[in-house]
């Protein structure tokens, strides 16, 4: 079959809006009708090269839709199911997969730099040239191909806009609470940088009963969304003294944990600067794969745990659901994250507006 995407032809190019061809389904893949896809930072540093995958490339990975059909082993989704799309398919039989760490997977980890699909092989092509896949998703497309292990049902009552945001961003910054970090009801938790991972785990906090939820940014309005999703303070990155504000809250100690999700080697070091003693440091952000990031040897002592997580842990036929439950109670806000609703033709434009710190999420929707 044949299909609109947006394909990434050249590093620092434009996407090119393409006629793609998929070929046959094998037994474990499930078609999905994408109906909304989200633009995500890690679809913009593959674009500009920080990231290096194999081109051409069809981008996206954090999106929504409906199983349009299956290959014939499937059997965790059925025609017409309402999924999200999960970036980490496991085996379940590797090393990693029996110590319970899914995002480390061997054929997880074989795979996903090379632009294939799950088992190791490309589904795109275009002109008769083979195409990769992003993260085994490549949702800036009218239709993907995932494993059947990265399609999660989710309730047909979430509409799809909102469902897509579950996949990559806000399952993140929720799990790097909920999964990770496990902060004590009435704990303290900062949140360096509020773009769609950090206003997340602004949101997680509040799940898991903190008390005190600073957000640090370097914008207002992305603070003042901060506080709609359940920041109890705010300050600006940049203009007021960090540590002594975080230190003010918490009677000299500092925050029982920080999220870390911003992405940059000044907020890395910031993280446990601001962290207790015995605190949990949780970092989402990533920089440069070869950039050296500096700390200040005092403020890594005192028994502090940091981890770096890509995924919060995802677990995501056990976390999309119940995140999908939460915004269906009102427990979980995700209208709030969805700055603009554009069309595939208009990709562009939301990769610049990312890359300026101009919104939290474009959403792509796909008509029927
Ligand atoms: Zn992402
Ligand atoms: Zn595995």
């Amino acid at each position: 079959m044949q299909f609109d995407a947006a394909v990434l032809h050249r590093v620092g190019r434009p996407l090119a809006i393409e006629r793609v061809t998929l070929g046959p389904l094998r037994p474990h893949d499930v078609l999905v009708r994408v109906r909304a896809s989200s633009v995500c930072h890690t679809d913009v540093e593959v674009a500009e090269g920080q990231l290096a995958y194999p081109l051409p490339i069809v981008l996206g990975h954090e999106a929504a839709g409906t199983v349009e059909r299956t290959g014939s082993a499937v059997s965790r989704v059925v025609t017409g199911d309402h999924v999200v799309l999960s970036w980490n398919p496991n085996c379940g039989n590797c090393f990693y997969c029996d110590l319970d760490q899914p995002i480390l997977c061997e054929q997880y980890l074989r795979h996903g730099p090379r632009g294939t699909q799950f088992d190791g092989d490309a589904r795109l092509s275009l002109d008769g040239r083979p195409l990769h896949h992003l993260m085994f998703i490549a949702s800036f497309a009218e239709y993907c191909v995932v494993s059947e292990h990265g399609a999660v049902p989710v309730p047909v009552e979430l509409p799809f806009d909102r469902a897509c945001l579950l996949g990559c961003g806000v399952m993140t910054g929720v799990g790097g609470v909920l999964n990770i970090a496990h902060p004590p009801y009435g704990a303290t938790v900062a949140v360096l940088g509020c773009g769609a991972v950090g206003l997340s785990a602004v949101q997680g906090a509040r799940l898991a009963g903190a008390e005190r939820i600073v957000a640090l940014d370097i914008r207002a309005d992305k603070l003042e969304l901060a506080r709609r999703l359940g920041a109890t303070h705010t300050f600006a990155v940049g203009t007021e003294p960090l540590v002594e504000a975080i230190k003010a809250l918490t009677q000299g100690r500092g925050a029982d944990v920080v999220i870390e999700a911003a992405g940059t080697a000044e907020s890395l070091r910031l993280s446990v600067e601001l962290t207790r003693p015995g605190g949990q440091v949780v970092w989402l952000g990533k920089v440069a794969v070869g950039q050296d990031v500096p700390f200040r040897w005092g403020a890594l002592m005192g028994e502090k745990r940091i981890t770096r997580s890509s995924y919060g842990g995802a677990r995501p036929a056990r976390d999309f659901p119940m995140l999908a439950r939460a915004y269906l109670d009102g427990r979980l806000k995700l209208d709030e994250l969805i700055s603009r609703r554009i069309a595939l033709a208009d990709i562009n434009a939301a990769f610049a507006a990312l890359k300026r710190g101009e919104v939290i999420r474009t959403v792509i929707e796909f008509p029927v």
